[in-house]
């Protein structure tokens, strides 16, 4: 896996210092030429706690950005949290046999569930890619059994060929709000977020006193900032359009009013935090034939009218790494 992880890196140490050669770009705070310095000079935390954007996209089927998921490795634990498009070839880019994960859901929209089926049914063939012997495990809200049991029944006649059997059982478990997992170290907490009116979770990752907070779809939440306190990273969700656009369209002010956090409202959340470094994910950037999305640059100065503290702009394959120090790393897709 060494081999994938080149490109740049960037060490976070503490507030103020930050930022990777895509955010520098964009136009984020800029970091001393030290901190920014080439990988050759900064030596990766020792960690085996590491966050991979595997997904950053949106129900849009852009090539650039797959759908939402992200994975956590913590020691020898290999935690999938939301299964976007795609989220199998990401997964294979890092050497993951699909076989060897857990799955955790934030909420049903379908833009975090299309790609179960090609992980629960491809990680089970006999390849390097595959290997799954035990039954795949999948936790998420009320109605993830219910799907699943449903998607056994949608690939039965693929199910009825396939030899052998082990390695196709499913093992879903519906959660609400609290310990959900805990294993060799471990803990993930599921809490309530505001995604309109849908049952829809973010979750708290602790490993050996060190903690990611993954956001899941929300607006605003005051159960999101109260279980991030003390997180050493935040993996937050945005949602935004140019004013012209919100001015004429009523759907785009609901969407985003309703269903996600704005640039200004995510800053609001990481100066209350105060974590190590915060990290944009699931961007839900709107624009029509005659008003473009907004840019990267954009939501960054956005960001920075409530937020001065270390941030990324998500991408896919987007490592970063979480120990004393945090350390974040581009793989080459
Ligand atoms: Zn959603
Ligand atoms: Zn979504």
């Amino acid at each position: 896996m060494t081999t994938h992880w080149i490109v740049t890196l960037s060490i976070v140490v503490g507030i103020g210092v930050s930022s990777g050669a895509r955010a520098l770009r964009a136009g984020s705070q800029r970091p001393s030429p030290e901190a920014a310095g080439p990988a050759s000079s900064a030596e990766p935390s020792v960690t085996d706690f590491r966050v991979v954007l595997l997904g950053t996209g949106t129900p849009n089927p852009r090539p650039d950005r797959f759908g939402p998921s992200t994975l956590v490795e913590a020691g020898s634990e290999r935690l999938v949290f939301d299964c976007g498009r795609s989220c199998t070839t990401r997964l294979w880019q890092l050497k993951i046999p699909l076989g060897t994960v857990k799955l955790f859901l934030t909420h049903l929209h379908s833009d975090h569930t299309v790609g179960i089926p090609d992980l629960w049914l491809t990680g089970w063939l006999r390849l390097p890619y595959g290997t799954r012997t035990e039954p795949f495990m999948v936790w998420g809200p009320e109605g993830t059994v219910a799907m699943m049991a449903n998607l056994a029944k949608a690939y039965e006649a693929d199910l009825r060929i396939r030899q052998p059997k082990q390695g196709f059982a499913i093992a879903a478990k519906d959660f609400t709000e609290g310990v959900v997992y805990q294993e060799n170290g471990v803990r993930v907490t599921a809490f309530n977020v505001s995604h309109a009116d849908i049952n829809a979770f973010g979750f708290r990752i602790d490993y050996k006193g060190h903690s990611v907070v993954l956001s899941g779809d929300t607006r605003p939440s005051e159960s999101l900032v109260a279980h991030a306190r003390g997180a050493d990273v935040v993996i937050h969700e945005v949602g935004m359009a140019r004013p012209e656009l919100l001015d004429k369209s009523e759907a785009a002010r609901q969407l985003l009013a309703t269903h996600h956090s704005s640039p200004e409202q995510a800053g609001e959340e990481f100066s209350r935090i105060a974590p190590k470094l915060a990290v944009y994910t699931h961007f839900t950037l709107l624009g029509d034939k005659q008003i473009p999305e907004p840019t990267m640059d954009e939501l960054i100065s956005r960001t920075r009218t409530t937020y001065r503290g270390p941030l990324e702009v998500g991408e896919d394959l987007l490592a970063i790494s979480i120990g004393d120090s945090v350390a974040v790393q581009r793989i080459q897709r």
